[in-house]
């Protein structure tokens, strides 16, 4: 993962957005695998004014979200084709690169004591997990011989949830990244399908999976030593670094995982 400090971003190539130079992204949790070849993916860091509307307002992840990749310029797709995790990973970068570090903090309660901890994560250490697929689509024959071909979930995905307020409709999520039909269809396909195919739609759910790698900290409170693993996506880490001034460089992660 390569982060490039705020005072280390020469203003040589700063004709686009705000005077902030553009850092291209070469390592991503998908590993470009669901992006035509050439794609190209820079970002900069977050400007001022960004941080403050952050700060004031009381916006919907969606809107976060959207606000954290307007700082991003895709070349050769479209926006909303990012995958949603490449889309929290790329958040990160910028969040990094903001606070003109090489590291962030991570608050978390121990599983076991239930201390808060914060830690301080060196960027270095932030690992993607190894995805199982390396080619796409996913293309899977069901029992009835249907056949269903997938792409991996994207931020334009997630954009269509949200509008359809289905956020929590894990098989329509899944029927969004279908290429070879609309997403009705194969929502109706696989819910349709003979209940011997449920292992084979999980199977697809965990090949699309790719994201950051959970992270273990042990727990700092006297006498505990517990272990908990921390997802670094979770929750608003990612996109919500500076809704309190003096959270400035702290963020919240979801417990456990
Ligand atoms: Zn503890």
């Amino acid at each position: 993962m390569k982060v490039i400090r705020q005072e280390e971003l020469g203003q040589d190539n700063s004709q686009q957005f705000n005077m902030m130079p553009l850092v291209e992204v070469t390592q991503l949790p998908s590993g470009f695998i669901a992006y035509p070849e050439g794609v190209k993916i820079s970002y900069r860091p977050y400007v001022f004014g960004e941080i403050k509307k952050f700060n004031q307002s009381n916006m919907s992840k969606l809107n976060a979200y959207e606000m954290a990749l307007q700082g991003v310029v895709v070349e050769g797709m479209a926006k909303d084709d990012i995958t949603f995790a490449d889309m929290l990973y790329i958040a990160l970068l910028r969040k990094i690169s903001s606070l003109g570090d090489t590291s962030f903090s991570v608050s978390y309660r121990c599983g076991l004591c239930g201390k808060t901890n914060t830690v301080s994560v060196e960027h270095k250490k932030v690992s993607f997990v190894d995805m199982e697929v390396k080619k796409l689509p996913i293309e899977v024959t069901l029992s009835n011989d249907k056949l269903i071909t997938f792409g991996l979930f994207t931020f334009g995905n997630y954009k269509t949830l949200v509008k359809e307020n289905r956020l929590h409709d894990d098989l329509y999520a899944m029927a969004l990244t279908a290429k070879n039909m609309d997403a009705k269809q194969a929502y109706e396909t696989m819910y349709n399908a003979p209940v011997a195919d449920e292992a084979i739609i999980d199977y697809v759910d965990k090949l699309q999976y790719h994201n950051i790698a959970p992270m273990e900290f042990t727990c700092k409170e006297e006498g505990c030593g517990h272990k908990t693993k921390v997802r670094l996506t979770g929750g608003d880490i990612l996109i919500g670094p500076f809704r309190e001034s003096d959270e400035y460089v702290k963020s919240r992660v979801r417990f456990g995982i």
